[in-house]
């Protein structure tokens, strides 16, 4: 409300019909969206738009020359766009696609992943979502799954055409992929069947079988030319286009060192208070990884029962939503209370408890709290999750991913009505207001005590922690036993998790930064306002939150300039 008052005001004084011009700028980012789900159906069904699903893209270098084109085109357009008739959030808006247009642009002729990344081609997404979202009864999913089997042997040609100097972790992670691939091909043929179509799918999905495995064969075959680590060069770009930040990736680097230095020292603190009480009377080693970790791995074993697991995170949410309204932190939609689920079994893969939200061209959907139970671990995978997710940090585990984390954001960011920042949100922006709501929360005296304190470090250093091994994989070089030996040793993960974590460092770069990023940005946005007169934790959210999905750096000067 406050900012639509401030954003009519600011249109009355240079004389110009608000209304039209919202709908004119309205109109433009329409045109966009509507002429790049035609050039691309695959984003369009991610996107949740289903009527082009029957046309198949290939990845192909006539297809990358159309994708140029368009892009240089709606670039050129929106930047022509002056400033000065449009509102704050098509502003917004308008600066965002300008982002991501040279963001693509960029990632075509420069990055170039997809001649590096053999994994980039792999046509399963749209498939799955195809058969197994309900937009249509399955007969029509069918028709539209029929010309995609059908183009998948002249997609996998595609693909090898496209591929030059491969790294070698992204082309046996192709490898590795290929049988879910084949896998979706068998569920595809199942409902075909069930639909009494086996007869004409049955050669078109055994010619599809054989493109798979004709592209594993052939990338068994390369010889990998190329390292994995991105370097100086490509990382500064990749961290402007993809974060968004005031800062530049070495700024984040060393803030991210300086923060690991401070939460290192509370933590160490927290654990020598915690010591004998935890410890008894053994006398506490003097090395500060030792101690930190001995504690922290001696209060892991408290923990809820494996086949509690879903139900204590069901039963928290309630109180975390009774926590926000009691101390005043943020409003909440409780006419639309978050739903607890199981994930659904063929979702079920590498994230333990996400929140699943419709796009915004499905809002008839709900939101989801999947969280995919314990019961398929062995008994000793299970105890290592549940010691990671122990008594304390299964909390903060909510927080961030349900209140007043990612799902109140998505609440509040579903009030503005702007499909590009739904779209094309910010991923360190939304990280980073998650990361945020933990330590919000903490200061709040949410579940206070020294054992929290000390979890909540934990917790807190490894989205640093990601920031600081991001950067030193990529640009520093750092080996494998150094990234080891910084994750369990220094931030107190386990083994396991530390291995995924190696495994992510290798296959992405960059994402693992937008946590920090994220956070750091936001904090120090809070921090310069506070030091305003009449400053109101609660409205800072609110306020904050209004904006929608946009980066914290375009938030924070429409913020600061009021
Ligand atoms: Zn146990
Ligand atoms: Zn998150």
């Amino acid at each position: 409300m406050r900012r639509r008052e401030f954003t009519l005001l600011g249109l009355a004084g240079l004389g110009l019909p608000a209304l039209a011009q919202d709908r004119a700028f309205a109109a433009i980012a329409e045109d966009f969206l509507e002429a790049l789900w035609k050039l691309d159906p695959d984003a369009a069904v991610a996107a949740g738009r289903f009527e082009f699903a029957g046309r198949v893209t290939l990845p192909s270098s006539a297809q990358r020359q159309r994708m140029r084109a368009f892009t240089k085109h709606w670039l050129a357009r929106l930047q022509r766009l002056p400033d000065a008739p449009l509102a704050t959030a098509d502003r917004m808006d308008r600066d965002m696609l300008v982002a991501k247009l040279q963001s693509d642009l960029w990632r075509l002729d420069t990055l170039r992943e997809w001649s590096w990344n053999p994994a980039e081609h792999n046509p399963a997404a749209p498939l799955d979502l195809l058969l197994n979202t309900d937009y249509a009864p399955l007969a029509a999913r069918l028709k539209a799954l029929q010309p995609r089997i059908a183009a998948l042997p002249a997609y996998y040609r595609a693909a090898r055409d496209s591929l030059g100097r491969v790294t070698r972790e992204h082309t046996e992670l192709a490898i590795q992929q290929a049988p879910g691939v084949l896998g979706l091909l068998d569920d595809i043929g199942a409902r075909a069947a069930e639909a009494h179509q086996a007869a004409a799918f049955k050669a078109p999905l055994a010619r599809a079988r054989a493109a798979v495995n004709g592209y594993v064969a052939h990338l068994k075959g390369l010889k990998p030319a190329r390292g994995f680590r991105l370097g100086a060069a490509l990382y500064e770009p990749k961290f402007a286009h993809d974060i968004q930040s005031a800062r530049t990736g070495r700024e984040t680097y060393e803030l991210a060192l300086q923060r690991r230095e401070e939460v290192l020292t509370s933590m160490q603190a927290q654990a020598a208070a915690l010591w004998p009480t935890v410890m008894g009377s053994e006398p506490p080693p003097a090395d500060r990884f030792a101690l930190i970790g001995r504690v922290i791995d001696k209060l892991s074993e408290r923990h809820v029962a494996r086949e509690r697991f879903v139900d204590e995170i069901r039963a928290q949410i309630p109180q975390l939503e009774a926590w926000v309204r009691d101390h005043d932190l943020l409003s909440q939609d409780l006419a639309k209370p978050l739903q607890v689920r199981e994930t659904p079994v063929y979702q079920r893969g590498v994230a333990g408890a996400s929140i699943e939200a419709p796009g915004p061209y499905r809002p008839q959907d709900k939101t989801y709290y999947n969280v995919t139970p314990l019961t398929d671990l062995t008994p000793a995978e299970a105890e290592s999750s549940l010691r990671e997710y122990n008594h304390w940090i299964l909390q903060i585990l909510n927080i961030h991913e349900a209140i007043p984390g990612h799902y109140t954001q998505l609440v509040h960011a579903n009030r503005v009505p702007s499909k590009v920042k739904a779209l094309f949100g910010n991923g360190a922006m939304v990280e980073g207001w998650a990361v945020y709501g933990e330590r919000m929360m903490m200061e709040s005296g949410y579940g206070a005590s020294p054992e929290m304190t000390l979890m909540y470090g934990k917790w807190h250093l490894r989205s640093v922690t990601n920031t600081v091994l991001d950067y030193s994989v990529h640009v520093l070089g750092m080996a494998e036993a150094e990234a080891m030996d910084l994750l369990v040793r220094q931030a107190f993960q386990t083994e396991r998790e530390a291995r995924e974590k190696w495994r992510r460092v290798q296959l992405t770069s960059v994402q693992l930064t937008s946590y920090f990023s994220g956070y750091s940005e936001i904090f120090a946005l809070r921090e310069q306002l506070k030091a305003r007169p009449g400053f109101k934790l609660k409205d800072f959210h609110e306020q904050f939150l209004s904006y929608g999905n946009a980066p914290v750096r375009l938030i924070a000067a429409e913020m600061l300039k009021a």
